[in-house]
């Protein structure tokens, strides 16, 4: 198919403009380092690219962003980098800290609590690339890739800021260029990046949805807890077969408005 097709044909007389956002569907979550099949629910994070494959071509987003892990090596969230960053622990400073423990760090930029990863998204290695199933549109000013988590010092599971509010990526930014006003996220996973990417899509005022079947989790319990709280904030938690429905009745329901109001105004010039 037309590689843009899929994105461009989205135009409609909704005054909806919506965009996908697929997070993180990188090997570093697939087979690398932090694969979900070794994390707690053992899920294999493949499953969800097929799922994301169709809905890109088969609804009619307006805009799609492919959102990336992106770290320096020496980054805070490495359980790897812990020795030379000890000096900033608060409390004991020589315990015993084990991979996936929690820490607080008193800086060196900000204080901040930080899971202990294994080392992930290395900065342009192949772990960091897109799963290659993944299908992504070529390049268009519809198709918006973002990489966050670039600071050394500062971590970032949404794609719109880091976990301590320090620095926006151009994410907002770039959806509200190209007007839009719904958000669908998709990808790895519920219980961090994607819920986290959907809870600030919902607190910067757009209409957001996060696909269930087409994101993973790292743990079963804490994405059920993830899940129950954006669904009590008030984002929709869907599942991918209820996307186009709720694209395509957005749109039946403007042409049925503007249908109605052609129709009265032919009406109002025929008197
Ligand atoms: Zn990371």
């Amino acid at each position: 198919m037309n590689s843009n097709s899929a994105v461009s044909a989205g135009r409609s007389s909704s005054n909806h403009v919506n965009a996908l956002i697929v997070v993180d569907v990188q090997n570093c979550f697939i087979t690398g380092n932090l694969a979900l099949s070794k994390a707690p629910a053992g899920q294999d994070g493949a499953k969800v690219v097929p799922i994301i494959n169709d809905l890109i071509r088969t609804v009619p987003f307006h805009v799609i962003a492919y959102t990336y892990d992106w770290h320096p090596r020496n980054h805070i969230s490495f359980f790897d980098n812990l020795n030379s960053r000890r000096k900033y622990l608060k409390f004991n400073q020589n315990r015993t800290i084990n991979m996936y423990d929690e820490v607080i760090y008193t800086g060196p930029k900000v204080g901040t609590k930080q899971i202990l990863w294994p080392s992930h998204c290395v900065q342009d290695t192949e772990e960091a690339a897109l799963h290659k199933d993944l299908y992504v549109p070529s390049a268009s000013n519809n198709v918006i890739h973002i990489r966050k988590g670039t600071d050394p010092d500062i971590d970032s599971y949404s794609a719109f800021a880091d976990n301590n509010r320090v620095k926006k990526t151009d994410l907002d930014k770039k959806l509200r260029e190209r007007n839009v006003t719904h958000v669908f996220v998709a990808g790895l996973a519920i219980d961090y990046c994607v819920g986290g990417t959907a809870l600030d899509a919902f607190e910067l005022n757009y209409t957001t949805y996060l696909i269930e079947d087409a994101s993973g989790s790292i743990a079963f319990e804490s994405a059920k807890r993830k899940i129950e709280y954006l669904q009590k904030r008030g984002i929709g938690i869907i599942q991918a077969n209820d996307v186009k429905t709720l694209i395509s009745s957005a749109c039946d329901n403007s042409f049925s408005t503007l249908l109605i109001a052609s129709i009265n105004l032919f009406i109002l010039l025929l008197k």
